[in-house]
Formats: structure tokens, sequence, C-alpha cells
């Protein structure tokens, strides 16, 4: 078969993937072609695929670096749950399980291993390696080898032994940091020979970005939270201590969640990091320092508590969002005093950083007071523009926010106050002074006695600071000095003659919209089933003790609740299902969804009695005097096994029954089929979670009961309060 047709076909038996995303196929073909490779794509761009579906199509053993032993964790485990031949070898693995990856080497088995840089740059791995039979290698997050990158990681350094010991081994290096002279450093350092670059787009339209001046902050965050209830979510804060309280604050208000940063000990931090990849923990409260090893794809809220210090660390950041192609929220909650804090923390830095930083500080500023979109401010700061003018994706295209009306006359109001002040003042006591403030110090200098005193009572104190911000951001007022003092510029007194149109955001009262990611990916898609999918899921993942988007992604979730499939060839079909998924999974899955669908009566259009695929003997009645039958044995008080092999009917058809016998008799005493005990606990769980709700109720439970089970607990409970 043709390379890359044999490709496609590996992609899709292992990965269940009909499409490749843009780029891959280009970077798939390098690696086939053995041609030393750059691949820059941003996070969620689906990098690891391009080195990992090459490796299965090729002779030999691919050997990938990477920088951390989570980071491999999760990619080994997610590789071998697919059926393909993957290991790591590090500091966490036994002198056995040593031996069996060595042994699985030399028996030509292995198509891929993980390493962590020093110990594939040791010399007794380089020994065994040369004589093993390779592929290529893989330096993923290759930017750690630049000392102009974020990570800068020195043991990447010793990666140039490569191409010294190996100089027929092609090798590829892949990151999603962007800048040209990080680029240039890792072809450099890697001693790349004559590499191809490729360079992905930047933009994340599943991203919705939605960039906030900080007021109740508590609010703010718990608002967002609320939108993405029993989702997971990063908040990012400043400091250590921030992360600290606001951990406490959200764990006060009854949301599951931990913190992570560097000053907390190893062990807390990978508690702390595993709670969260399991599901166990919905929100992480941390400091930058949380980030690399995060390979969570179903991650759909990032918060920032404050300005990060970059817009680079800022896109690095908020792209943790949504790896997996689902529509994320992305906020930014900042306020003038997070730039000053950051700028205070790089003050020591020798003169040419320092320069550097205090760019980038300027960059991320400017890009928290645009009034334009937010999509394209971050990858314009890439060097990219998009083609669209409306993303529908940021709070500047989705309408949160609307232009205030008259914006010269309020714009005018405030240079004159400026001018009148004999720009001597700040942002905040200029603001007062707008809004009529009578505080002590503007008495005192008899401010209110300026014609421009209370000028804007009418409106919050709040709206006028981000004005006078996005005035500052426009260039029509400058700020000058050690204290930020405001100064009219050249075009400010253009615009105080009424020759500038300056834009004023005011923030919407209209009802949220949702994005066009958001519309795209639940459309069609069953959301009960897709509930009660998920918690089956969880179940499968505890069982093997995986994190939950490694048995299925939400993608592949929502697909499944889409279509409702009801064979294994139907599953295949599935978005991310392939042959070991399906052989692993597929049974379980599909009888949940059948059962779903018989008690809900959906389903592709053929009726509940040709779901039923056990042989049977017995002629077939109709679904009508099959009912009756199953009434008159409930009646007797037969079990559901009993009433289903007498009448040859699906357990699931015959759950539908006894509930709708239930019902229709009121029968409040489950007892025939289900344990007393076992009712009993479903009732008070049922007491305290209130809500009705089958999947609640199932976790309160911690899978003592089945939902099946549960339901009939309920009908009973349901006559029993109505009698
Ligand atoms: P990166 O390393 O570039 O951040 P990953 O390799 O972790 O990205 O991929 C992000 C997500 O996208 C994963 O859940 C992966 O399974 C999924 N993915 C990758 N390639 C494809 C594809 N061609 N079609 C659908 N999903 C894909
Ligand atoms: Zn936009």
């Amino acid at each position: 078969m043709e390379p890359m047709k044999q490709l496609r076909a590996v992609v899709r038996q292992y990965w269940g993937f009909d499409e490749l995303r843009p780029l891959q196929a280009e970077a798939m073909q390098l690696a086939l072609t053995r041609r030393d490779s750059l691949v820059v794509l941003p996070t969620g761009g689906g990098k690891s695929l391009c080195f990992q579906a090459p490796a299965l199509c090729m002779p030999g053993l691919a050997v990938v670096v990477s920088p951390l032993i989570s980071l491999m964790k999760d990619q080994v485990d997610a590789l071998v749950d697919r059926g393909v031949a993957a290991a790591a070898v590090n500091s966490t693995s036994s002198p056995a399980e040593r031996r069996r990856v060595a042994d699985e080497i030399r028996a030509e088995r292995l198509k891929l291993l993980y390493l962590s840089p020093e110990r594939l740059t040791s010399e007794q791995m380089l020994t065994f390696l040369t004589g093993v039979k390779l592929s290529f290698f893989a330096i993923d997050e290759a930017h750690c080898i630049s000392q102009w990158g974020h990570d800068f990681r020195p043991e990447y350094r010793e990666l140039k032994l490569l191409k010294e010991t190996f100089p027929d081994t092609p090798v590829h290096a892949y990151t999603a940091t962007a800048t040209a002279t990080v680029r240039e450093e890792i072809a450099r350092e890697l001693r790349l020979e004559r590499p191809e670059t490729l360079v992905g787009a930047f933009d994340r339209p599943n991203l919705v970005y939605r960039v906030l001046r900080r007021g109740d902050k508590m609010k703010q965050i718990t608002e967002v939270i609320e939108r993405h209830a029993d989702e997971s979510g990063v908040i990012y804060c400043l400091r250590r201590a921030d992360v600290d309280e606001l951990c406490e604050q959200l764990q006060a208000a009854g949301y599951t969640a931990a913190p992570y940063h560097a000053g907390m000990d190893e062990r807390a931090r990978h508690d702390s990091q595993e709670a969260f990849a399991n599901d166990r923990v919905k929100i992480i409260v941390a400091t930058v320092a949380f980030g690399m090893g995060i390979d969570k794809s179903d991650v759909r809220f990032v918060l920032h508590a404050a300005a990060p210090k970059s817009l680079e660390s800022y896109q690095q950041e908020s792209g943790r969002a949504g790896r997996d192609g689902l529509e994320a929220e992305c906020c930014l909650f900042f306020s003038g005093a997070d730039f000053m804090a950051w700028r205070r923390m790089q003050s020591e830095l020798p003169p040419p950083a320092l320069e550097a930083a205090m760019a980038l500080l300027d960059g991320i500023e400017k890009f928290c007071l645009t009034v334009n979109c937010r999509h394209q401010a971050i990858v314009n700061y890439f060097g990219q523009t998009l083609p669209n003018e409306n993303c529908g994706a940021c709070d500047v295209c989705l309408g949160d926010v609307e232009y205030q009306a008259d914006a010269l006359v309020i714009a005018q109001k405030i240079l004159s106050c400026v001018v009148r002040l004999q720009s001597g003042f700040g942002a905040a006591y200029v603001t007062n002074v707008l809004v009529g403030s009578r505080e002590q110090r503007i008495l005192e200098r008899e401010h209110d006695q300026l014609s421009t005193h209370g000028i804007l009572q009418e409106f919050d104190s709040k709206h006028i600071r981000g004005w006078v911000e996005q005035l500052v951001e426009q260039g029509f007022l400058a700020k000058s000095g050690e204290y930020n003092v405001l100064q009219i510029t050249a075009s400010g007194r253009e615009l105080l003659r009424g020759n500038a149109t300056p834009r004023l955001l005011k923030p919407s009262t209209k009802p949220r919209r949702e994005s066009r990611a958001a519309k795209e990916s639940w459309e069609g898609v069953d959301r009960e089933l897709f509930e009660s999918l998920r918690s089956l899921r969880r179940r499968k993942a505890d069982e093997r003790g995986l994190p939950p988007f490694v048995v299925f992604s939400d993608v592949t979730l929502r697909d499944m609740a889409r279509r409702r499939p009801m064979t294994p060839e139907q599953m295949l079909a599935v978005h991310g299902v392939g042959q070991q998924k399906c052989a692993q999974y597929g049974a379980e899955f599909i009888a949940a969804i059948r059962s779903y669908c018989e008690l809900h009566g959906v389903g592709d259009g053929r009726t509940i009695e040709s779901f039923d695929d056990e042989p049977t003997v017995a002629p077939k009645r109709s679904s009508k005097g099959a009912k009756a039958a199953a009434f008159e044995l409930f009646a007797q008080r037969r079990s559901i096994e009993d009433v289903c092999q007498k009448l040859s009917r699906a357990p699931s058809t015959v759950q539908s029954y006894l509930l709708e016998f239930m019902t229709e008799r009121e029968i409040d005493d489950p007892t025939p089929w289900l344990d007393a005990g076992l009712f009993e606990q479903i009732r008070q769980a049922a007491c305290q979670v209130e809500t009705g709700q089958l999947t609640p109720l199932f976790e309160a439970l911690r899978g003592a009961a089945t939902y099946d089970q549960i339901r009939v607990a309920l009908a009973a409970l349901k006559n029993f309060s109505e009698k």
C-alpha cells in the first residue's frame, strides 16, 4: 500500500479518526520520508499523532523524548489502551519492568519508547540503542532546549549527542512555542540537518476569550464555574498566597478544588494533579508552575484571576482549555495592579532581559485593554491574521460588550478633566473627580470646584475607569512617570476639537450568546444520554485506573450520544473509536445505549422489538401482548430474570415494563425486584441529593446501585409519597 494510505488506515484503526488536522499529514509525510523536521503547532493541535502514527508504519523503534514523567505516563497509557505497543522507562519503573521493555525491544515488538532527555543521553542507554533498529527520534516540548523559551531545561542541551551518535537516524522536534528565535535555537542545538519547518495556524477557534476588569473577584469567578457545572477547569493566580486563599474560598463555597504551586512539596503537587486528571477534583487553582504536565484534553475553562506576564504565556496557559477541539472558555480578570506587580517582580532582571520582559508586559496590557477581536489580537501577535472580521468567539465579537453611544462626548469630558487637573493625577483620581466624589483629598485641593467635577456622575466609576484605560490604549491619553500620571496626547487634542472617533465599550446587559463552536459541537447530541455515558465512562476509568478522558474523549462521547450506535459496526463509525477501543468497551456502551433508547422510545427508527438480539425459540409476541404477559408475571412478584426468560425479552425491555407496571398499579414496595437493604440505601441517598435527577444520585451511591435499580427505587418512592 502507498505509505500515506497505509498511514491513514493506521490512524483509522488505532485512533478512530477519519480526518487529519491541518499540517498533520505534512508532518507525518516528513517522518515517513526520514527528513529532519521542526513542527510548530499550537497546544491541542495534535502534535503527538504526528510522530505516533508514523512510528507504527515504519520499521524499527521510535524514541520519544518527553520532559515529565506524568506526560509520559498519560501518553503511554493512552497508547496502550488503543492497542499500540508503547512503553516508558523512567525513575518509577521497576527493574522487572525495565527488563520486560528491553526484551520487547530486542524482539522488535515495541514501536514507541518514551524517555526523559537525561536517561536517553546516558552512556548506558546510548550504547544499548546503538544495537537497536531505530525509526526516528521525536523530541516533544522541544522549546525546553532554548534559553529564550519559557521552560528552559539544561538536560535538553545534551540531546545534541543524538545526531553525533546516530547520524543516520532522523530527528523530529515538536513545540507550541512560535517565536523565530526559539525555533532557530531548537534546530541549531539539535543539529538538525536541512530541517523542514512547519508552522501551524495559531488561532484556536473553539476557545471563547473573555477579558474583564476585575471587580468582585469571587463573584466573577463563581459565575464562570457555574456556567461549567461538573466540568474541569484551571484557575491561574499570580502568587502562591493567592492560590491558597482562593482555593480555600472555593472549597468553603462547596466546590471541589485543589491547589498547585511550587511552594508545595512534590507529593502534594502530584496528588493535586492526579486528582484533577482523574476527575476527582474539578478545579485546579494554580500558579504558572502548573501546566506542562497536563495532557488532560477535556479542560472546559481556564480562568486567570490576574493578568499573566505576556501574551505568549497567556496563549500557552489559556491554550490548556479545549485540547479535544470542543468549545471551552478562557476568561481573564485583570487590574492595573497586576501589571505593576509583574513590573516589580521582574525589576531585578539584568538589563537586556528586563527590557524584553517590560515589552512583553506592555503587549499583554494592550491586549487586555483592546476593544477589538481577541482572537485577531492573539494571532496578530504571532504574525498571523484571521480572515473574518467577527470571530464569533470573544467577548467583543459576541457582543458581551457593546459600544457606548456618545463615546465622543464622554471622551471629551474625560480629557478636559485631565486638562483641568493640569496633568498631575492618575486614572483613579481623575475618575473620582468625574463621578463627583467628595473625598477628603479632592475637597482639600478644591477640585470639587472644577467644572468637570461630577460631569459623568450618571455612570459607574468602574466603567469610567475602564474608559480612561481605553482612551490610553487608543492613544488619546498617555501615562507617564512613576505614578502613571495621565497626560493628553496630540491625538487627544484633536479629539477635544471633535476630530477623532474614540471607541468606548459598555458592559452589555444582553444575555450571553453561545459561541459558534458550542452550537456546532452539541448539534444533535442527546444530552441525557451523554450524561449517562459519562457515568459509564467514569466507572470504566476507575476500574482500569485511567483518567476518564483516556478511555474516551468528550468528542467521542458526544458523537456516541448523537449517533446512538447499536452494533459494533456502528460503534466503529463513531469519531475516535478504533478497533481496540471497540473491542474493549464497545459491548458495554452499546448495552447502555440500547437500554437508554428502549426506555425513552428513541433510536434509529427501528422498533424496540428488533433490539432483542438473543436468538429465541419461542415465537415472538407483539409488544402489547408481551407487556400484558409481563404485568401478569410481575403481579405474581416474579423476578426480572424470570420474566426475561419466560418472555424471551432483553432485560432492558423487561425493566421498562416493570417501571410502567409499578406506575400503573401504584406499587410502593419494590422488594420483589430490589433488595430491601439496597432500597433503603437509595432512599436515604435520594433524600440527600434531592434533585430527582439520576446521575447525581447514581454518583452519590458510588456504584452501589445500577441506574436500573435506582429507577425502580424511585418509582416506588414516588408512589409511596403520593399515597
Ligand atoms: P498537542 O500535543 O499538540 O497539544 P495532542 O497531541 O495532545 O495535542 O492532541 C490534542 C487532542 O486532539 C487529543 O485529544 C487528540 O486525541 C486529538 N486529535 C489529534 N489529532 C486528531 C485528529 N486528526 N482528529 C481528531 N482528533 C485529533
Ligand atoms: Zn472576536
